[in-house]
């Protein structure tokens, strides 16, 4: 399988043309056709030599991503799914407005992002973790979701959300060579402030993520406010317990301005007492964090529900009483299966590449 050029990084590309004895101002004129121009194919680089694109095409692919299909909603939610080189499939979600981030008037594009195919972590709400763990996407199928978006909205994206498929921080390798093309001056330069990871909660990551010199946003899945709550729903609890992650969190603040997210998935009868909420609203002060309360999206094959709205602005308002920023989400794209890894399943269960999941 040839590399995608959306994988490499201008450092890597300026070696391979000394090289091969080209002259250096052709890896910047690569690098513009790719990540600015955002065109489709080698061919299309029409200020190169025909030689010098018959070469390139020996020895690269452009894309690593194929486009497969695209679900749009009502509410301008659109959602792309894309075919890898080994016939797995990975999502995306463009949402038009992080409400979280910019206010709900914004007209700025988020684009969730996905990181692995699958998920080893198994929470038990979740789509991804359903048909366990296949493989981590590279650096060339990451970044690349961000300019296969762009090319098939047409829509510049303006912040990102690793909260697609996979857990990104057991990915990091590839997750950071992924940011440094989306943030890198010659490639997409997105600033690093509008992007934002989410974890499940990796202690070791978290503090190895803390010392990167970039200011990027940290999102954390909490899910449940006590050891006895999370680790009902999220296996990762046992390995690292609520106190050990929010001394994680203690350390990523002391090294970072940006204030963390704590994301909080409301489950009927699960994890929504107003008990819990009291406690949240104790870590996220703690913390200086705020809180995204997201109602839960039905995943087909799984019991969960989401509570009844009421209850849910009842949650919210023990944060808010507290003194604790809460969004309520009242998420976006719900009518296309925004909760990501929910399109793929489908498209994977239909190949027969995994079986349908088993109620649980
Ligand atoms: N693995 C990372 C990032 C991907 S999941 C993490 O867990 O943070 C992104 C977010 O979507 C997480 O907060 C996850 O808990 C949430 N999520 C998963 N399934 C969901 C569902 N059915 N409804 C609503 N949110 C869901
Ligand atoms: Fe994996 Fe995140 Fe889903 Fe948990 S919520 S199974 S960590 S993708």
């Amino acid at each position: 399988m040839l590399p995608a050029l959306t994988g490499i990084s201008p450092e890597k590309l300026a070696a391979w043309f000394k090289e091969s004895g080209e002259p250096a101002f052709r890896a910047d004129q690569i690098l513009e056709w790719v990540w600015k121009k955002k065109v489709t194919s080698i061919d299309a680089m029409t200020n190169l030599p025909a030689a010098l694109r018959e070469k390139l095409k020996e020895s690269f692919r452009l894309s690593a991503l194929e486009h497969s299909t695209t679900q749009g909603s009502a509410d301008t939610t659109r959602k792309f799914l894309f075919r890898l080189h080994d016939g797995r499939y990975v999502e995306s979600v463009l949402i038009p407005a992080n409400p979280a981030l910019y206010g709900e008037k914004s007209d700025r594009r988020t684009l969730c992002v996905s990181s692995q195919v699958g998920c080893a972590y198994g929470c038990k709400f979740c789509a991804s973790g359903l048909a366990g763990f296949t493989r981590n996407l590279d650096a060339a199928e990451i970044a690349g979701q961000v300019l296969a978006a762009e090319q098939l909205s047409g829509e510049r994206v303006d912040s990102l959300v690793f909260m697609g498929m996979g857990e990104p921080l057991a990915n990091l390798e590839h997750l950071l060579a992924a940011i440094a093309l989306i943030t890198g001056p010659k490639t997409l330069h997105l600033g690093a402030r509008h992007l934002t990871i989410s974890t499940s909660g990796l202690v070791p990551q978290i503090k190895q993520l803390a010392e990167h010199p970039q200011q990027i946003r940290l999102a954390i899945s909490l899910h449940g406010a006590t050891d006895e709550v999370r680790q009902q729903i999220m296996p990762v609890n046992k390995k690292w317990p609520v106190a050990e992650l929010f001394e994680s969190l203690n350390y990523w603040n002391s090294k970072k301005t940006q204030k963390l997210t704590l994301e909080y998935i409301l489950i009927n009868g699960i994890n929504d007492s107003l008990e819990q909420a009291a406690i949240l609203s104790r870590h996220a002060r703690r913390l200086g964090a705020k809180v995204n309360l997201i109602p839960y999206n039905t995943v087909e094959g799984l019991e969960w529900k989401r509570p009844p709205n009421a209850h849910c602005r009842a949650f919210q308002e023990v944060l808010k009483q507290a003194g604790v920023t809460a969004n309520l989400r009242l998420e976006k794209g719900h009518d296309i299966d925004a909760a990501c890894g929910q399109l793929r399943l489908k498209q994977e269960t239909s190949e027969g590449i995994i079986p349908a999941p088993a109620k649980r």
